[in-house]
């Protein structure tokens, strides 16, 4: 008899209640502006990641902390009732993270965190048996980089894709990096992996600009990149270590109107994870996780605004 492969989404990482004001335009330092709407929704990138991965169909368990308070309560209804397992986030006595977010009318964004409960998720919290089922394990850096670097490790023990979403951006150990078999980044933080000296070509290059940062890549003991680059797409560098100029695919944006980035990344990010689960390649998960992400982007909020299987696809026709 052959088992079924593994299909499980395990992401360890942050929940956070966003407290969010809506503006013409964000303040400079020193400066105050009027605001046109406040909201508090559920948040933190590992909870945005789990929920979009879970909308689209896959099977997510997360590992995190929050508060014994009504942030906790928002942030664990959100998780669960999207199909969430959270029977693995813990309850403390420290109070739930908060992030504080302003968007502008173009739907840009600034964003402060403060970790709070996040900050208590240890790597005891990671135990084995968590991904037993485990195709893909997805970790971001809102937590301790002692408990990431556990989980990668217990990701890769599993066997499983361990998909490390360098967000927000900090230092990343080598042990870190060889136990992550897809980076995520964004524009600025691959910069700041590079080295600050380093850009990232035009979101319009054609694949040789793309070269030198494939190179660096690989020599950052990486196999695989996926880089977004907001309403311009994103880029794929494959196969890092064979270096051919095949291994470089350019996904293009998806054309939307949008009211609210927050959260676009996490919705990429998880669509990536819940396609990459159901044995997509990885051009194929960033092409359709690009119109989930878009498709986010389009209304206001996080979780609530991201799409199902049947949104990304109509749009896809
Ligand atoms: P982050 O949100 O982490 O800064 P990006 O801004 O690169 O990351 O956005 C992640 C992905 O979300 C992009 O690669 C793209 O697919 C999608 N996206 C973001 N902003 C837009 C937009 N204005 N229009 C269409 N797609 C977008």
């Amino acid at each position: 008899m052959t088992n079924a492969p593994k299909a499980g989404i395990v992401v360890v990482g942050s929940l956070n209640a966003d407290l969010t004001i809506y503006c013409d335009r964000l303040p400079q330092p020193g400066e105050t502006v009027h605001g046109n709407g406040f909201a508090v929704n559920p948040g933190g990138k590992s909870a945005n990641q789990a929920v979009a991965a879970s909308k689209l169909g896959g099977q997510v368990s997360l590992i995190g902390a929050v508060g014994d308070d009504p942030n906790g309560t928002m942030l664990l209804d959100s998780t669960a009732s999207a199909g969430v397992d959270v029977s693995r986030v813990l309850r403390t006595d420290v109070a739930t993270g908060v992030a504080v977010i302003s968007v502008d009318s173009t739907g840009e964004n600034s964003i402060i965190i403060s970790a709070g409960a996040n900050g208590t998720l240890r790597p005891a919290a990671v135990t084995p048996d968590a991904f037993k089922d485990a195709a893909v394990v997805c970790l971001c850096l809102e937590v301790g980089i002692d408990t990431v670097i556990a989980a990668a490790q217990a990701g890769h023990d599993a066997g499983a894709t361990v998909l490390l979403n360098l967000s927000p951006y900090a230092e990343v150990p080598e042990r870190l990096a060889r136990l992550s078999d897809v980076l995520l980044v964004n524009a600025h933080e691959a910069s700041f992996f590079l080295g600050t000296e380093s850009r990232v070509p035009d979101p319009e290059a054609i694949a040789e600009a793309w070269e030198p940062v494939r190179s660096q890549f690989a020599d950052r003991g990486l196999q695989r990149v996926l880089v977004t680059l907001g309403a311009h797409g994103s880029v794929v560098l494959d196969s890092l270590a064979r270096g051919t100029e095949d291994q470089i695919t350019r996904i293009a944006p998806t054309r939307v109107s949008a009211v609210d980035t927050t959260g676009a990344g996490d919705a990429f990010t998880g669509a990536v994870a819940a396609r990459l689960a159901a044995g997509d390649s990885l051009a194929d998960a960033a092409s359709f996780a690009s119109v989930a992400a878009a498709l986010a982007a389009t209304k206001k909020g996080t979780q609530a605004a991201y799409p199902s299987t049947a949104d990304v696809e109509q749009l896809r026709d």
